[in-house]
């Protein structure tokens, strides 16, 4: 079925990494884009090359640049690559506003698109990634306390669906949202575990310090729009602003998006506050540029099910030849948590995605006609 035009929801929801990328390019290559592609040094599952691509509508100087980005967290770029695909399909119908460019950057964590993982060939959660690690590390004592939780031994049928009950109790308790920001939240002590920081700058994060200032640092406003999933009622978009976000860029998107905009951590946000985001760490590398960084987060599956594809993956990467015969069952299990195969959720994300690219462009060329920053 193909609810949307030019998009074919059936064809997306087999997709793997290296055919959203095709569809990606060969879309950024019919609207016109210029594309350039930082390549990953490994491979994927079937040996595949892997890449993060830049493609960019508009001119190369232009002032106001709204950026969307996809696949920080791996797997979650079929999501983003799907918004990306579809955009660029429109686009090449439309003009885009005079003064204002668009640049796609597709699969920011190319390694984990390819083989299921939110994480990276290190495991790093490329958004907890971007702290200072010339300083002492954060220690997330709560994220130690709750570890037992999501670190079984085995990962069968009675166990997991053992896990499963365990870990649905404990997230429906009194302290359920306390355990899982204590879980999801970010940590540096366990390199096995889930949502690892890292302890040193993650390849994507080395990518983009290179990368960003080379490409916007003539601008005078950026938008930002990094589209996740995963986390929220299925098939919603929370539009959330990072904690590192100054009070300016605040405005920038009430003014833009409406009232419906959180801040990452916030009581009304379906996100746990999280440290080293990339975004907040790309507006430091362009202290010239007005940076208006959201990330678009939609709902998949509910959260203790989000949170069991993720204890299974960390699972199965502890011993990934080992545990070969399970990594099928761990990846459907991933990938449905983080982009479900049901062409109304796809729809859903699409509808709500291209409204709010719509809204960035006019934001941005009704603020450079008016010039303000
Ligand atoms: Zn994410």
């Amino acid at each position: 079925m193909s609810a949307i035009p030019g998009h074919d929801a059936a064809a997306t929801a087999g997709e793997n990494y290296t055919e959203a990328r095709a569809r990606f390019l060969s879309s950024a290559r019919a609207a016109g884009a210029e594309i350039s592609s930082i390549d990953h040094p490994l491979r994927g599952p079937a040996g595949q090359a892997l890449a993060t691509d830049l493609a960019w509508l508009g001119p190369a100087n232009a002032q106001a640049v709204l950026l969307i980005a996809s696949g920080a967290h791996g797997v979650e770029g079929h999501c983003g690559s799907m918004v990306q695909t579809a955009w660029l399909r429109a686009a090449s119908r439309d003009r885009l506003p005079d003064g204002v460019a668009v640049a796609l950057l597709h699969a920011i964590n190319p390694f984990g698109f390819a083989w299921t993982r939110r994480t990276d060939h290190e495991n790093i959660d490329i958004n907890r990634n971007w702290v200072d690690f010339a300083r002492p590390l954060p220690v997330n004592a709560a994220y130690l306390a709750h570890e037992g939780l999501v670190r079984p031994e085995h990962w069968d049928g009675p166990v997991r669906a053992a896990f499963h009950a365990v870990l649905e109790d404990a997230a429906s308790g009194t302290d359920g949202r306390a355990m899982i920001a204590a879980l999801t939240s970010g940590q540096h002590d366990r390199p096995d575990g889930l949502f690892f920081g890292g302890r040193a700058a993650s390849w994507s994060r080395a990518m983009l310090e290179d990368l960003l200032p080379r490409a916007f640092r003539h601008c005078r406003q950026l938008a930002i729009i990094d589209i996740h999933s995963g986390l929220g009622p299925f098939g919603r978009g929370e539009r959330m602003i990072p904690a590192g976000a100054g009070p300016a860029a605040r405005v920038r998107a009430g003014r833009w998006y409406g009232l419906g905009v959180t801040l990452v951590g916030g009581e009304d946000s379906v996100s746990a506050a999280v440290t080293g985001d990339w975004m907040s760490g790309a507006a430091r590398l362009l202290p010239e540029v007005a940076v208006t960084p959201v990330a678009m987060e939609f709902g998949t599956r509910p959260v203790v099910q989000v949170l069991e594809a993720l204890v299974g993956d960390a699972w199965l990467w502890r011993d990934r030849p080992g545990r070969a015969d399970h990594a099928g069952d761990v990846m459907a299990a991933t990938r449905d948590a983080f982009f479900p195969a049901d062409p109304v959720w796809q729809g859903m994300i699409l509808g709500q995605a291209l409204a709010m690219i719509g809204q960035a462009l006019e934001g941005l060329s009704h603020d450079l006609s008016e010039n303000i920053e």
